[in-house]
């Protein structure tokens, strides 16, 4: 308005103003209408979504719950205000994950889990956990600043997808994996033995005669059969190996991480023994055998197609042999396969036989070339292929458990021997003899019957030491230290056999008050010509005396060995320069002189 307005022109300008006037509030009442209908109708879709909508603000509080939330939680919404989602509806495994996205989200304006879809485990008010489909956005202005988070329970929809699964990749009657589920484990398995370099064994196992159960004592005979040979095959395998029905009589078995082809045999034995025990199905007792075809990979095909072909050839092969067998694919493994077999039979024979021969060689004290012991080392002759090395035959005996027979034997023999040259020749000889793990934790070698058995014949303990592995040590449980002690105070002596080869742990050493340790020949055999080994073989024997421990050097053939080992003070030297281990009557040629120290000798008990 200015001054030289006159009263009618005022006037109209007025009835302007209050028309516009009029027209903003009409204006602003119709907006604010329209938002209230858009936020009415924004509540009614907030509360009526199928999805769980949940609201939080950027500390975690809870700032909106819908009925659906309700619905699927378990907490009302006003229970729920004011409680942080993690505390509520996040399982505690995932809390630490969601703390920690949060706090990158606040401080980087980025986030891995906005906008998209997740499946993830929620937590209900009752505290289990059910699956959940997730997708959150974010409104971060200067006036709001949430996140929604749009939730849908998939529990249902979870449970058809593995019915449909465990339908597509197990077998119905058995529980056991299908062909589909068994192809894939072994694809998944011929990687991971890429990865690890090692192998795998494929066994196809095909019943013997099953037919013949279905024929005469019908189907569901058939089944109950089935039924109990997978679960026996299961009983027999270990969790990371794979047993899958194929069809009607044919399972695999997968063996993963193999080292030696060869060391499946005793399994394969015992799927055989364990699957020829008798069944009792209902008022029947059934007989029934099988056989299985063995395969490797990738020895034998690095081919899934060609592996499966192998191993069907070989079950077939196993049933050509008279079936209640197996057989190998490869020709070379078969026949190894079998000398093992025969091996086996061979050796559960020698004792009574008599077969077995202890060689004794001189352990020779270094400060005077005295023999002041032997250790025993166990021969075997065997009728067709002659002498049989202790290294061959001694992993054998202790795979089949026939190493505490062997070893008591050893121990009865070498102890009655010392017995005798005690008697006759030199009273402070001592004999050595070799012990295996096994011996030390199986029961039936019966260790603690040696002590008495020392009485009986009066001989001392300190007239003998038991050799054993570093390995022994490391796995000692309280039964191998109180059987260690226990020959502790029954004066027997304890060296440590093949040392530098393994942990070398000076611990242990100490721990278990051991008396001897023997260096390995690898260390004495290059001790002429190799720096390392003769720092090693020097700071093993400082080592030791520090500990109060005597050394035996072993495998010393050369006269510079010999000297360079004296030099550092080793205390007792064995090997081909004082004498190769020789037969008992042989031995005792050499007891009760001063051992000259020898040429090799070549003659007939050398060995
Ligand atoms: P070991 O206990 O390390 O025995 C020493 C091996 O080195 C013996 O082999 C011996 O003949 C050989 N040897 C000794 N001096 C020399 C040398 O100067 N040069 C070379 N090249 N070799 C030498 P052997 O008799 O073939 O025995 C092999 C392994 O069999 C033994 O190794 C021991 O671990 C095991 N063994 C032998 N007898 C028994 C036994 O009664 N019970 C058990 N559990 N194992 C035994
Ligand atoms: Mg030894």
């Amino acid at each position: 308005m200015s001054d030289s307005d006159s009263p009618e022109e005022e006037n109209d300008e007025r009835a302007l103003f209050e028309a516009r006037l009029k027209a903003l509030e009409v204006d602003l009442r119709q907006k604010k209408e329209i938002i209230l209908a858009q936020h009415t109708k924004l509540e009614a879709f907030f509360e009526s979504s199928i999805d769980a909508v949940v609201q939080m603000d950027f500390d975690g509080h809870i700032t909106g719950w819908n009925q659906q939330a309700e619905k699927i939680f378990g907490w009302s919404a006003e229970e729920i205000l004011d409680r942080t989602i993690a505390e509520t509806i996040i399982p505690e495994r995932y809390r630490d994950a969601h703390n920690k996205g949060m706090k990158k989200y606040l401080r980087t304006g980025k986030s891995s889990v906005l906008n998209t879809l997740i499946e993830i485990h929620a937590l209900h008010r009752d505290g289990y956990e059910f699956p959940v489909e997730l997708s959150i956005s974010v409104i971060d202005s200067k006036d709001l600043q949430e996140f929604n988070a749009y939730i849908r329970d998939i529990s249902e929809r979870k449970h058809a997808e593995t019915v449909i699964w465990n339908q597509a990749n197990f077998d119905s009657l058995t529980s056991l994996p299908n062909r589909n589920l068994f192809l894939q484990k072994l694809e998944h398995e011929m990687h991971a033995c890429d990865r690890s370099n090692l192998s795998l064994a494929l066994l196809y196992i095909d019943l013997d005669r099953f037919k013949d159960v279905n024929d005469t004592l019908g189907h569901d005979m058939g089944d109950l059969l089935l039924i109990e040979i997978s679960s026996r095959l299961k009983k027999t395998l270990r969790e990371i190996d794979t047993v899958s029905r194929l069809s009607g009589d044919e399972f695999t078995i997968i063996l993963g991480q193999i080292n030696d082809p060869l060391s499946v045999q005793p399994l394969c034995q015992q799927l055989l023994d364990d699957l020829a025990q008798p069944y009792q199905l209902d008022n029947e007792k059934v007989f029934l055998t099988a056989s299985i075809g063995v395969t490797f990979y990738p020895q034998d095909s690095k081919d899934i197609e060609v592996l499966q072909r192998n191993g069907d050839q070989a079950m077939y092969a196993a049933k050509g042999n008279g079936r209640n067998g197996f057989h190998f694919f490869t020709p070379e493994l078969q026949e190894r396969a079998l000398r093992k077999r025969t091996m086996i039979k061979d050796l559960r024979e020698a004792m009574q036989q008599q077969q077995f021969e202890i060689y004794y060689q001189p352990i020779i004290d270094m400060k005077n070339n005295q023999l002041t012991k032997a250790e025993a080392l166990l021969r075997w002759h065997h009728p067709e292929s002659g002498m049989v090395s202790p290294s061959v035959f001694i992993p054998i005996a202790e795979e089949t458990g026939l190493i505490s027979d062997i070893g008591n034997w050893v121990f009865y023999s070498a102890t009655e021997q010392a017995s005798r040259w005690r008697d006759q020749f030199d009273i402070d000889f001592q004999v050595s003899i070799n012990t295996s793990p096994l011996q030390w934790i199986d029961e039936a070698a019966a260790m603690n019957q040696w002590f008495s058995h020392l009485q009986q014949i009066g001989l001392s303990g300190q007239a003998m030491t038991v050799e054993i592995t570093e390995g022994l040590l490391m796995d000692a449980n309280d039964k191998i230290t109180n059987r260690l002690l226990d020959f502790r105070d029954a004066e027997i002596q304890v060296s440590i056999d093949d040392f530098g080869t393994g942990y070398s742990s000076l611990s242990y050493l100490k721990q278990f008050d051991i008396d001897y340790l023997k260096i390995d020949q690898s260390f004495v055999r290059n001790l002429d010509n190799d720096k390392n080994d003769l720092a090693l073989c020097e700071a093993i024997i400082v080592m030791a005396h520090k500990l109060g421990i005597k050394v035996i050097a072993e495998g010393v053939e050369t006269e510079t060995q010999n000297q360079l080992l004296k030099d550092f003070g080793c205390d007792f030297g064995q090997g081909y320069l004082f004498s190769r281990p020789v037969a008992a009557s042989d031995f005792e040629a050499l007891l009760g002189k001063p051992c000259k120290k020898q040429k090799p000798r070549a003659k007939k008990s050398t060995a």
